[in-house]
């Protein structure tokens, strides 16, 4: 059994199987960070930034002369893709935004979209998913018993995504992803997002559903999407100097958006799966992660960080009702969500991926090249 360690410069430990510690007692996640925060534009300051900003737009308007809508932005209700549709009004861009609706919006998710995207402007494209399907790709990912369980909302969001940047001729997909509060998070603790055959495959193996209207990409799409129709995924926050804190209040004040008093708390299951589901059965707590972020961006320290870590995550009580709720819906029986639950942990590379097909290096090897060409490399 490994001996239990943590990070001397960020709070990540050992509870990521994956984590290399240095002679200095410094984690890959540190490093990997490092050269994140490093890189342009979110490097950039003041003037220089807001220069590199208004050159994108520029260069966004230029490509989608003549369209409807000069780009995609993806809404969940959360702060940061709140933030990130405000940003974008903010540079002159007229975005379509583009909303999964899993079953799980929390109520005040669905309000704050509705309210934010009608005082800045902007058309809301809302994609329903079948629940039915969805409930029992849902539970096939609990069945198949690995960390991933919130892979079938990220793929079918990102397929969404690509499919309306492709309908109506746009290259930009502006995300409010952000290095300032998500520069560390790892594999191990959540894989396969972009992986098809991997969502495929424990479908076929759990489900009792065929899925006819799931939103999905096989790698020969995304990589048609990638390279022949050039779409582009841009973190657009990395454009500003994003601090959450302070973006919050100006979301509050000028778009009347309301708090979830946690981070991806705008789902009922993201929530739940979080708390639940990844920390208990796997011990992964994202918090750590999180708090590693700030703490490499500076907007924390490490000792406010392992203070803040002390607290509870998730009040016994609202988990308790939250359980009950996510067994309702799921229409299942306590007996079968806690079989479910205590099946043995599994693992991505358990299952058939393209990560593990030939066909997957092959494509890579060639994206690769490409990339020598000033194609940005995506990670997979
Ligand atoms: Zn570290």
């Amino acid at each position: 059994m490994n001996e239990y360690r943590i990070c001397r410069r960020c709070i990540m430990d050992t509870s990521d199987p994956e984590i290399v510690f240095d002679e200095d007692g410094i984690c890959n996640h540190c490093k990997k960070a490092d050269r994140l925060l490093h890189s342009e534009p979110f490097s950039l300051h003041g003037e220089e930034k807001e220069k590199r900003i208004q050159e994108l737009a520029a260069k966004i308007k230029e490509k989608s002369k003549g369209k409807k809508y000069d780009c995609i932005i993806g809404v969940s209700g959360g702060a940061d893709s709140t933030y990130a549709a405000y940003l974008v009004k903010k540079i002159g861009l007229n975005p379509l935004a583009v909303h999964l609706d899993n079953g799980w919006d929390s109520r005040l998710a669905v309000t704050n979209i509705e309210k934010t995207l009608k005082i800045l402007g902007i058309d809301l494209y809302t994609f329903v998913i079948d629940w039915e399907e969805f409930r029992d790709l849902q539970l096939s990912f609990l069945k198949a018993s690995t960390p991933d369980s919130e892979v079938p909302s990220d793929h079918a969001i990102s397929a969404i995504l690509y499919r309306m940047a492709e309908k109506y001729g746009i290259q930009y997909i502006l995300a409010g992803t952000n290095i300032s509060s998500e520069s560390i998070l790892p594999a191990a603790w959540s894989h396969g997002h972009s992986d098809w055959k991997y969502i495929h495959s424990i479908q076929k193996r759990f489900g009792t559903a065929r899925l006819k209207t799931f939103p999905y990409f096989t790698l020969l799409q995304l990589f048609r999407y990638i390279v022949i129709k050039k779409i582009k995924f841009i973190s657009i926050l990395n454009y500003t100097d994003y601090v959450k804190e302070e973006a919050i209040k100006i979301l509050e004040r000028e778009l009347g958006w309301e708090s979830y008093g946690g981070k991806h708390h705008e789902s009922k299951y993201t929530q739940f799966y979080q708390a639940y589901i990844l920390l208990r059965k796997f011990g992964f707590d994202k918090r750590k992660a999180h708090l590693s972020s700030l703490i490499m961006a500076g907007q924390m320290t490490r000792d406010e960080a392992l203070e803040e870590m002390k607290k509870e995550l998730y009040p016994v009580e609202k988990l308790r009702e939250d359980r009950e709720y996510v067994i309702n819906k799921f229409a299942i029986t306590e007996q079968e969500f806690d079989r479910i639950m205590n099946l043995p942990q599994r693992k991505f590379s358990d299952y058939p991926s393209y990560e593990s097909s030939f066909y997957y290096k092959a494509l890579m090897s060639i994206y690769r090249f490409l990339g020598k060409f000033g194609m940005r490399k995506i990670d997979f």
